[in-house]
């Protein structure tokens, strides 16, 4: 169907060992689009990533992306469907340079971007080719770990606090290089606390609480909705 949306996440409940952390959890996301999951510290917004990456392995009700189901799959055979993740620690192997750290995800379907359209986008890092990923700055090692996924072919991106602990000039650089990602037509699942960083790069938000998705916030009812994110972040 036309309408389908490209990654669709209903009734997820997801948690480690004992404790339950998402509850019926529902958001839809159609393809090209740029959406943020917005919500205080521990709502549930990484864990929602790692469940649809499959990382997490105490994990039921629905994620369908292109129609199909991925509950049940492995986080490997996710990623080939063409799904990447970005963690919130990067994960940039502080042993390898920069060039290794960019061969490193396997390619994984048609359309990955070449090398030189990498450092197109990402124009500090051809410079620091032989860097060793613990001489990157966090800025860099950010910028070191989208490039990286861009590789694979993978058509959905998931981004985990892209712009964590850095300077507002580096936030501004990573919002420049979203905005061009989308218009190459990627799709973008971003979790954000920076509500403004949030708004300047993505046309809806949803608010996690607890665990659920509270509300959908969408780009022309922003000023209208301020006083309720005030109360849901407490920015
Ligand atoms: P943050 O910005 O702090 O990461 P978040 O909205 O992303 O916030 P999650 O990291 O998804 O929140 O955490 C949701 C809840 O799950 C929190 O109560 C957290 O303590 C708990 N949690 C997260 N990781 C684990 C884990 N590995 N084992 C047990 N509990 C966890």
């Amino acid at each position: 169907a036309i309408d389908q949306p490209l990654l669709e996440v209903s009734g997820l409940e997801a948690g480690y060992g004992e404790s339950d952390v998402l509850h019926r959890l529902s958001f839809a996301v159609r393809q090209g689009e740029v959406v943020t999951l917005l919500g205080r510290n521990g709502a549930g917004k990484t864990t929602t990533l790692k469940a649809i990456m499959g990382l997490i392995a105490k994990r039921s009700g629905s994620i369908r992306f292109e129609g199909n189901e991925t509950i049940g799959l492995s986080p490997r055979r996710i990623a080939r469907l063409g799904i990447a993740h970005c963690p919130e620690d990067r994960g940039i192997f502080s042993s390898l340079d920069v060039r290794e750290n960019l061969m490193l995800p396997p390619v994984i379907k048609e359309g990955g971007l070449h090398i030189d359209e990498i450092f197109d986008l990402f124009p500090n890092l051809r410079n620091r080719l032989t860097s060793q990923g613990t001489k990157l700055s966090g800025g860099e090692q950010q910028m070191l770990a989208i490039a990286r996924i861009l590789r694979t072919g993978s058509r959905l991106l998931l981004l985990d606090e892209p712009t964590e602990g850095l300077a507002p000039v580096i936030v501004e650089q990573i919002g420049r290089t979203i905005k061009r990602l989308k218009d190459l037509s990627y799709t973008i699942v971003l979790v954000e606390q920076n509500f403004h960083f949030a708004r300047s790069v993505a046309e809806r938000h949803f608010v996690i609480e607890h665990g659920r998705v509270v509300d959908e916030i969408a780009d022309g009812d922003l000023s209208a909705s301020l006083e309720k994110l005030n109360a849901y972040l407490g920015v």
